[in-house]
């Protein structure tokens, strides 16, 4: 019997954790952070405690009471005895992770599953899930790819909150098992890097492999188009029939070619992302090379490129402006590290040595980490310092974010400055405090910013009118997402990662399609984690 439970994800955008049962078979597609959730209790200066273990995000609900699929490192005897009157405890064993992207909402807490649970993804996941955790702070909420070994630390005493990581000289870093759905062309140089950790402490590595059955449940790949490269959906065949789990995607070359095979299926379910169900239409990519070349080939002084992290596909369009308003493109070390990473796998992704266009930003730091030397020694001659950029300032453009500002000191920008802001919209609080602090900096150096969300009024931040078409989005609109659905023909949807779980229903009338809305008050009000089996409907 096929039986799905949502353990995040539910009216919320990200947090996706959905347990696949069938037969002997159990699976998670995704295990990610809900940050929705986690922004109720922490920020940047309050944070789970390492020392606690698995404690603070269990009680919190951060982290579903789910014994037997987390780290023993993590756990003392004093801690499952606390969660056995939850209402969804329970004793579980799976036999892997079905990750679709390398976004931390999806990923992220794969760091508190036991070390040999194997994730299952694409090669390119797999290798910026390192690449992320190699050039990342060492955080134990981040230990997606290796995780490092805690000990009690006073031996046989296992108080709850005294838990420390193990000496890094007698303990090596654990890689989890990663069953990649391709590994041809992967060269001795990538297969070198995985085996590698740049930090002082050893990886006990463990070998990529080949994907095959997760349990006896045969699985199929599909890449699609997101903000992050190697993104994929899945589909698992399961005894009620094709089970597809769409990961996030926006319309591309990717998801189109992927949309016929899902469609060809016939899926019993399909388990749908709706991130963007109140926008009509997208943003092309396209029209962020447009719109964004036209404003620097009139720009005279410095041009900054703010979008996400590891977007790796603007990175490349604010390339090419570069190329073609004779500028250089300055990324930051550890979009370096990325890209290096990334071009042992996809050969669309330029090589930083060949490549004249590009070069590597050089902090004024003293202490560097290991990961920030290597990537100094291997790019020494495409190093450019604040010094020289504020010398030639009409020469490049920087790949900065809010987060890099405080490098302008050194840099000085002119008259005559451009801040194009190439990223998601401000949706929280904390963005909006960013954003506000933002503009104070660019006031401050007299740059003038394009694309920026503006405070309408109080928590309601737009961009003008005149000032869009500078963000491409990850995910489709709403007219692709119905699109998409009504192309695969599920006889189940299952809405998530969305706060509009019922637009699908709503816009599903008349269709065979039968729309299970999950919705997360209603959820709440009889247990804390949404527990829904749907094989009565499959
Ligand atoms: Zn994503």
């Amino acid at each position: 019997m096929l039986s799905l439970s949502f353990y995040g994800g539910v009216g919320e955008i990200g947090g996706n954790k959905v347990l696949l049962e069938d037969g002997d078979t159990r699976f998670f597609f995704d295990f990610g952070i809900s940050y929705a959730e986690r922004d109720k209790y922490f920020e940047e200066y309050l944070k789970p405690r390492s020392g606690a273990g698995l404690l603070d995000l269990l009680t919190l609900g951060l982290l579903p009471p789910l014994q037997g699929i987390y780290r023993d490192d993590l756990t003392s005897k004093e801690l499952w005895p606390r969660f056995k009157q939850d209402a969804s405890y329970r004793k579980l064993n799976v036999e892997g992770v079905l990750l679709s992207h390398a976004h931390l909402d999806h990923s992220g807490y794969i760091s508190f599953l036991r070390e040999d649970i194997p994730v299952y993804c694409t090669s390119m996941t797999a290798f910026i899930t390192k690449a992320m955790q190699d050039s990342g702070q060492s955080d134990f909420e981040k230990e997606v790819c290796y995780l490092i070994p805690r000990e009690h630390t006073i031996p046989k005493c296992e108080r709850v909150g005294a838990l420390k990581s193990t000496d890094y000289r007698k303990v090596c870093a654990q890689q989890r098992p990663f069953h990649v759905f391709e590994m041809e062309g992967l060269t001795p140089d990538a297969l070198a890097f995985w085996k590698d950790t740049p930090g002082g402490r050893k990886l006990d590595d463990s070998p990529l492999h080949l994907a095959g059955k997760v349990g006896s449940v045969s699985v199929q790949c599909f890449p699609v188009s997101h903000s992050i490269f190697g993104s994929a959906a899945f589909a698992v065949e399961t005894s009620s029939g094709w089970v597809v789990y769409s990961g996030d995607f926006r319309y591309g070359k990717l998801t189109e070619a992927s949309l016929e095979k899902i469609a060809k299926l016939q899926p019993a379910a399909l388990i749908c992302e709706g991130t963007n169900t109140d926008k009509r239409s997208s943003v092309t990519e396209a029209e962020v090379y447009e719109n964004a070349r036209r404003v620097a080939q009139q720009a005279r002084g410095l041009i900054i490129a703010d979008f996400g992290p590891r977007q790796v596909e603007r990175l490349l369009t604010f390339l090419r402006i570069a190329k073609e308003t004779n500028r250089r493109l300055v990324v930051l070390p550890r979009d370096a590290y990325l890209l290096q990473v990334m071009a042992y796998l996809n050969s669309e992704i330029p090589d930083i040595i060949m490549d004249k266009a590009l070069c590597v930003y050089e902090e004024a730091k003293a202490d560097l980490q290991k990961w920030e030397q290597k990537v100094r020694n291997k790019y020494r001659g495409k190093l450019v310092s604040a010094e020289e950029i504020s010398k030639h300032q009409e020469l490049y453009i920087l790949c900065f974010s809010f987060f890099d500002m405080n490098e302008l000191p050194s840099i000085m920008p002119n008259g005559g400055s451009l801040y194009i802001y190439s990223s998601s919209e401000v949706f929280d609080e904390e963005g909006a405090s960013d954003m506000r602090r933002l503009r104070h900096w660019l006031g401050r150096f007299d740059i003038t910013g394009v694309g920026l969300p503006v405070e309408v009024k109080p928590h309601k931040w737009e961009i003008a009118e005149k000032e869009r078409g500078f963000h491409a989005s990850g995910h489709a609109s709403a007219r692709e997402l119905l699109g998409f659905v009504k192309a695969v023909s599920p006889k189940v949807l299952i809405p998530i990662h969305t706060e509009a779980p019922d637009f699908f229903a709503n816009n599903l009338t008349g269709t065979d399609i039968k729309v299970i809305s999950l919705n997360k008050q209603e959820q709440d009000k009889k247990i804390r984690y949404p527990n829904v089996e749907i094989a009565s409907v499959v």
